[in-house]
């Protein structure tokens, strides 16, 4: 009778989760990886604005920022080692008057500062030379040439993949729903209905051995000495001597089962929205627009796949009243406010942007991190709402830099104070909030927003070195950290074409019409470890579905092949 426990347990398979396991993978450790949803890259990590920051937006000395130049720095070498397509097409800041250009100047300066590299101001003339579409009326520019785009969800995918082919255990439909501290560390449970059904991204058999109150149980060690998890009865239960919490919107509910409660997410949102390949060249950079009046500018992306993206606007975020967070796809919904206000800025930064092309709409979720301090603290605040009609009044400028805060928000958060006997103090975190202890191996990353995408990998290697000192660990010397990049057959030369489609016929069969996606390519993404289970599966990782008929096509073959591979 063997029972083997897992030596981290990393929670959430978004961006930080799938970069964090690649980086644990990294040392002689064994690890899970659990994420509640049936695929990875369902969350934040799949709404953004895919923009590899170069490091001028943020404040010198913080972490934030010196990752995040380290990262938009090696972005190319590390999109090239996961076989991720990224364009370094280069950011323009644009503005419309002398406000807006002394904010240029001072970003400018703070980047230099920072260690950006080749970023210098533009005339007007020279903005409309580099970008001819943007308004006339343009007064001057900031150009930083190391900024770039990736698809979020193909870097996010690859990091999962590369993990698991490094031999971490991803489990999906897996939440985790309650975690204690035991003697070797961590427990972790994760109840039936969200327990993977029967089989993690390696394809082994994760259910096992049964024991009604979770203690060690036979679970027959599966001949690749592969770890089985115990399973209780309706619940599986992961040992564990080290935990990261990358749960994104869920990470401060996370934190709070073991540890007192020291962030807590006040979430908000913004709408998007997509325009098709046929505008493509429109836009050659990363378009940033600093407004004259204080309000959210707008920000235009030459995507990799040749979309324009433009968005995110700000709006408040009504938040599920019963969990104190958004529930799962509240957010992710738009506006027709917010889409609106989109308009009305395209006309006025980008007048002859053909939004006759816009082919899709979405929203995202922002996860504003506010410090929260003890209920011993209370007293000397006053009444809570007295303290929570505070918290909005007295948010500093720029303490929220991403949205405002609802009502509603505040109300639940208020409901969960007095559950957990915490305040929400009234400053928000500006800096990306790592929270761990001395003496234990638990490191949770709570309301990790923008640069997040540009500095997973870098937040990632943070953890599991945090993690790895902690628990001892030595290197993984079979560590690779190449993955081989997906065949995109739209991308290859003619020749390589025929010879593949010699090989295998698959991949001369053509899916989706839009994007020129082949069956081959859809069954990769199937088959791939973690493999597509959905229809979003695919689109993630073959790119179905994302054309001008957005799956109109090619919705009813990609179901039939899911059905056939699957069933
Ligand atoms: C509007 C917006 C625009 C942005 N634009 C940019 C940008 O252009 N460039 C940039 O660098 N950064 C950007 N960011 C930041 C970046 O997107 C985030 O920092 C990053 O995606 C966060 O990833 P994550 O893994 O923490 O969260 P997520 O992607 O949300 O992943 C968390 C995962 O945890 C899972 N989970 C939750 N609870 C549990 C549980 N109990 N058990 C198991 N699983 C659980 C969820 O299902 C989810 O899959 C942007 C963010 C937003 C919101």
């Amino acid at each position: 009778m063997t029972r083997k426990n897992y030596d981290v347990i990393v929670i959430g398979g978004g961006l930080l989760g799938c970069f964090a396991a690649r980086n644990l993978a990294r040392y002689d450790l064994r690890v899970a990886l659990l994420e509640k949803r049936e695929d990875l890259c369902m969350g934040m990590s799949r709404a953004n604005t895919a923009i590899v920051y170069s490091g001028c937006d943020t404040k010198p000395g913080t972490l934030k920022t010196a990752m995040c130049v380290d990262a938009s720095q090696g972005f190319e070498g590390l999109c090239a080692e996961l076989g991720v397509r990224y364009s370094k097409c280069g950011s323009i800041m644009i503005c419309f008057g002398e406000r807006g250009a002394g904010v240029l100047r001072k970003k400018l300066e703070q980047g230099t500062r920072n260690g950006v590299r080749g970023a210098r101001m533009l005339t007007r003339e020279e903005v409309l030379e580099l970008e001819p579409n943007v308004s006339a009326d343009v007064y001057a520019g900031l150009y930083v040439p190391d900024t770039g785009t990736v698809m979020p969800w193909e870097l996010c995918l690859a990091a999962a993949e590369n993990a698991a082919r490094n031999g971490v255990d991803i489990n999906l439909n897996a939440k985790a729903d309650n975690i204690s501290r035991s003697s070797g560390g961590y427990i972790v449970e994760v109840r039936a209905e969200h327990a993977a059904a029967g089989a993690s991204a390696s394809g082994q058999d994760t259910a096992a051995g049964v024991s009604a109150s979770g203690q060690d149980t036979a679970a027959d060690a599966s001949a690749s000495g592969q770890d089985i998890p115990v399973k209780a009865a309706g619940v599986t239960v992961y040992n564990t001597k080290a935990v990261v919490n990358c749960a994104g919107l869920n990470a401060d509910v996370v934190l709070e089962k073991v540890f007192e409660p020291v962030v807590r997410i006040v979430p908000d949102a913004g709408d998007y929205y997509v325009l098709d390949t046929k505008a493509q060249g429109f836009i050659r950079h990363v378009i940033f627009h600093e407004p004259e009046e204080k309000g959210k500018g707008l920000t235009l992306v030459p995507t990799v796949e040749g979309n324009i993206l433009v968005g995110p606007t700000e709006r408040k975020l009504v938040m599920d009243a019963a969990e104190n967070i958004p529930a799962d796809d509240a957010g992710f919904e738009t506006t027709l406010e917010g889409l609106e206000s989109l308009r009305s800025l395209v006309a006025e930064v980008v007048p002859g942007l053909p939004m006759e092309h816009v082919i899709r709409s979405f929203g995202a979720v922002r996860p504003n991190p506010f410090e929260v301090d003890y209920i011993s603290q209370k007293s000397a605040h006053g009444d809570e709402a007295a303290q929570l009609t505070n918290v909005e009044r007295s948010i500093p400028e720029g303490g929220t830099p991403e949205g405002g805060i609802s009502d509603n928000a505040l109300q639940n958060c208020a409901a969960s104070k007095e559950k957990r006997a915490v305040t929400i103090s009234n400053r928000s975190v500006n800096d990306f909030s790592i929270i761990e202890s001395e003496d234990e191996a638990f490191i949770s990353f709570i309301g990790v927003k923008t640069p997040g995408l540009t500095c997973a990998n870098e937040l990632g290697r943070y953890a599991a070195d945090r993690i790895a000192e902690k628990l001892d660990a030595l290197p993984n010397v079979k560590y690779d950290s190449h993955r081989l990049a997906q065949v995109r057959v739209n991308e290859m030369p003619f020749n390589e074409r025929e010879a593949l489609v010699r090989r295998d016929p698959a991949y001369g069969r053509i899916v989706c019409r839009c994007r020129g996606v082949t069956e081959g390519e859809v069954l990769d993404a199937i088959r791939a470890a973690p493999g597509a289970v959905t229809l979003d599966g695919v689109k993630h990782r073959a790119g179905t579905g994302l054309g001008r008929c957005q799956g109109g096509f090619c919705t009813q073959h990609v179901l039939e092949l899911l059905v056939s591979e699957l069933y």
